[in-house]
């Protein structure tokens, strides 16, 4: 790293955190910017929609870098790397999205990112970021106002700022007031600590909130409030959970890992993290069954650059992002 920025940034005003925020690419030597940087990549707020009477704002906790082979899978680089420009450590760029559905009576969010509870270590083989508190700020949504906060599975990339650590060094809950959501078999299998999957598994993100009451355990798909359901889509993990908005005939759907970005959308490209790939690709195949003809606004989890689209098949029936229509 090229010197030290001081500590000015909104995070330290509101007090979250201690460590330096992340420099802006344009501030960072030309070598350490990756390749799939673009001008607005630093943007805090990735994109804002409509979904009937939900206002759906996407915000990041910042990019990070997983290594590009173990997010696609089987697929060999030759044929990714055209999608998914990879690095000189052959890291490719990935988003942590976290939506935020405000409706006038209630603010939702869906994901909470990355976090700043990661060692040092961590911090630095992900390029993690932690700015979802700033991008909340930058977004004018308080953290106090939130009412519900959903975890589509509670690997640490996803449930990161579920919590926060206070000045007394404590976990606690970043969204005061929200009462959390996710699925009691992710809880099960993070308590488990497998030598495959126990890594993504942080207990200082969940465990803090289930001891409160704060965090409510779901057994299966469930209606979170009206409009507002989740519905399993296993493969990533057995019990990873999409999350529907339905509001005045508009369907949007964050359908997480399942398809974490736009790059990701042919059946076979899986990722290398996924525990059960033969799974990912018959829910693929319901998935895009509904989402396609009904032309559903879907949510991408990593995607940084594209953090919502609408699908369409090729002309050989593959999955594919539908080309922006023509307002009408
Ligand atoms: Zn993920």
């Amino acid at each position: 790293m090229t010197g030290e920025r001081p500590v000015t940034d909104l995070r330290s005003e509101i007090g979250l955190g201690s460590h330096a925020p992340a420099q802006p690419a344009a501030e960072r030597h030309p070598a350490e910017r990756h390749p799939a940087e673009r001008p607005d990549t630093s943007n805090l707020m990735r994109g804002r929609t409509r979904v009937g009477a939900w206002d759906v704002t996407v915000l990041t906790d910042g990019f990070f870098f997983l290594d590009g082979g173990a997010m696609f899978g089987v697929i060999p680089k030759p044929l990714w790397e055209k999608r998914s420009a990879a690095d000189a450590k052959n890291r490719i760029l990935l988003g942590t999205n976290t939506v935020v559905l405000r409706d006038g009576k209630q603010t939702i969010v869906i994901e909470t990112g990355i976090g700043d509870k990661l060692t040092e270590k961590q911090r630095d083989i992900y390029g993690a970021k932690a700015l979802l508190p700033q991008a909340f700020a930058e977004a004018g949504i308080a953290l106090d106002s939130v009412d519900i906060v959903l975890n589509s599975h509670l690997h640490f990339d996803h449930s990161g700022w579920n919590t926060r650590r206070d000045a007394g060094g404590r976990v606690v809950a970043t969204f005061p007031r929200a009462r959390y959501f996710t699925q009691r078999g992710e809880v099960e299998d993070g308590r488990k600590q497998r030598e495959r999957d126990g890594v993504s598994y942080m207990a200082d993100n969940y465990e803090p909130l289930i001891a409160t009451g704060q965090m409510t355990l779901l057994d299966g798909a469930a209606e979170i409030a009206p409009g507002i359901r989740v519905e399993l889509f296993p493969g990533h993990t057995p019990q990873v959970q999409a999350v529907h908005i339905e509001s005045e005939g508009a369907h949007a759907c964050y359908i997480s890992d399942l398809i974490p970005t736009s790059a990701h959308l042919d059946l076979t490209w899986g990722m290398g993290y996924d525990l059960d790939p033969l799974r990912v690709i018959e829910e693929r195949k319901r998935f895009y069954a509904r989402a396609i003809p009904e032309n559903w606004l879907v949510l991408f989890t990593h995607d940084h650059h594209t953090p919502f689209a609408r699908l369409a098949r090729d002309d050989r029936g593959r999955p594919i992002l539908r080309k922006p229509q023509p307002p009408d």
